[in-house]
């Protein structure tokens, strides 16, 4: 009975170790398929995230050229402004010349008017009453040289009118050539004033259709930067879905209780654990993990503690990435490397280098953005760290 007993424990305890084995195998076996298809889910993500990286670059450079194109247009507006504006008061003082010497030639041809009037006058009586009056006042002398006398000043009288005239019309004609000239200079004036008007706009137009084009490119890159936006919390809900799956698939905690520093040359802080102002988005914004500053590009990163790489590429802001899992659902992340040492699968020991301190995504110099998460919600790393 006992013996009896004993095997039926034997057999018991068989049926149950096949049991648990087949079990589990089960729960790997779909707990892996699903993990796997949850980082393929993650991979393509993450090179969507790239792409979209890639046409905000871009977009930020046209931005730039349309925006360096923009400027030299502007100042070249600018310049032919200045230009119009100099030549409109070289045409005012021109066209007040023109006005003055119109003035002066009315004069002119008003005096050259009087002068012909009285000339005429005395030509008029000369030639209708000329020949008796002259005759009269001729014949009426009294001596020879009252005669002569009397025959001279007629004579002078007549002679002084046609040289006033005759100066008083070439003045006048004078001054019609001044006026033409003054006229021809101010025509030229206004040909080069209408030149520079229509050069500006031209500019003005260019200006206009470039500013559009700005436009554009700026709504563009923040359409791109929404898509970034939205595939990144996509990314992070994925992190976290696959950060649950392996807490569900209860690995114990294969890490020690306290960390080794990430960065072996540093132990500077940047920036804390909490909330604080985003140093290039310039909002409040709660920073979940620290910043390990003091280390020059290119410096040791190491695993905190044991565990199995995650992940080991871009991810968004975050630049290169490496997420290790150290099991009991929890799992630290270093970004912003240069460059990563190690691939996903892979174990790594507390002090093996994994990365290199670097720059990449969102950042304004070399340093390692730490964080440690338990079941992919980040948590203050100095719980860990010493
Ligand atoms: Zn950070």
């Amino acid at each position: 009975m006992r013996r009896n007993f004993s095997n039926y424990i034997k057999t018991a305890a068989v049926f149950v170790i096949i049991a648990v084995l087949f079990l589990s195998s089960v729960i790997n076996v779909a707990g892996g398929s699903e993990l796997d298809s949850l980082r393929q889910k993650q991979r393509e993500l993450n090179n969507k995230i790239i792409q979209q990286q890639k046409k905000i670059n871009d977009a930020r450079k046209r931005e730039k050229t349309a925006t360096n194109e923009l400027e030299v247009i502007e100042r070249e507006l600018e310049l032919t402004e200045l230009e119009l504006e100099q030549v409109t008061a070289q045409l005012i003082a021109a066209e007040t010349k023109v006005r003055k010497i119109q003035k002066e030639l009315e004069e002119a041809e008003k005096k050259v008017k009087e002068q012909e009037e009285t000339f005429k006058i005395r030509a008029v009586s000369m030639y209708k009453n000329g020949p008796i009056d002259y005759l009269e006042v001729i014949l009426d002398s009294k001596t020879f040289s009252d005669f002569v006398t009397r025959m001279d000043i007629i004579s002078k009288i007549i002679e002084y009118d046609s040289s006033l005239l005759n100066s008083l019309t070439e003045h006048k004609e004078l001054i019609a050539d001044k006026k033409a000239e003054l006229e021809l200079q101010r025509d030229e004036i206004l040909a080069v004033r209408n030149e520079i008007g229509a050069k500006k706009r031209q500019i003005e137009a260019k200006v206009a259709t470039r500013g559009r084009l700005l436009n554009q490119i700026q709504n563009d890159k923040k359409a791109y930067e929404t898509a970034l936006r939205e595939m990144e919390a996509a990314q992070n809900r994925l992190n976290q879905m696959i950060a649950e799956l392996q807490a569900k698939q209860n690995k114990g905690y294969m890490g020690t209780a306290t960390f080794t520093w990430p960065v072996p040359v540093s132990r500077k802080i940047t920036s804390g654990y909490g909330w604080r102002i985003h140093p290039i988005h310039k909002t409040r914004k709660f920073h979940t993990g620290i910043d390990i500053g003091g280390a020059p590009a290119g410096s040791n990163i190491v695993a905190a503690t044991h565990g199995e790489v995650i992940y080991a590429a871009s991810l968004g802001g975050y630049g290169l990435t490496v997420v290790l899992d150290h099991g009991g659902g929890i799992s630290t992340m270093y970004a912003h490397a240069s460059k990563i040492l190690v691939s996903v699968g892979q174990k790594v020991n507390s002090g093996d280098v994994i990365a290199k301190v670097g720059s990449t995504g969102l950042s304004t110099g070399p340093h390692l953005h730490f964080e440690v998460k338990i079941n992919g919600q980040h948590t203050d790393p100095w719980k860990y760290l010493q």
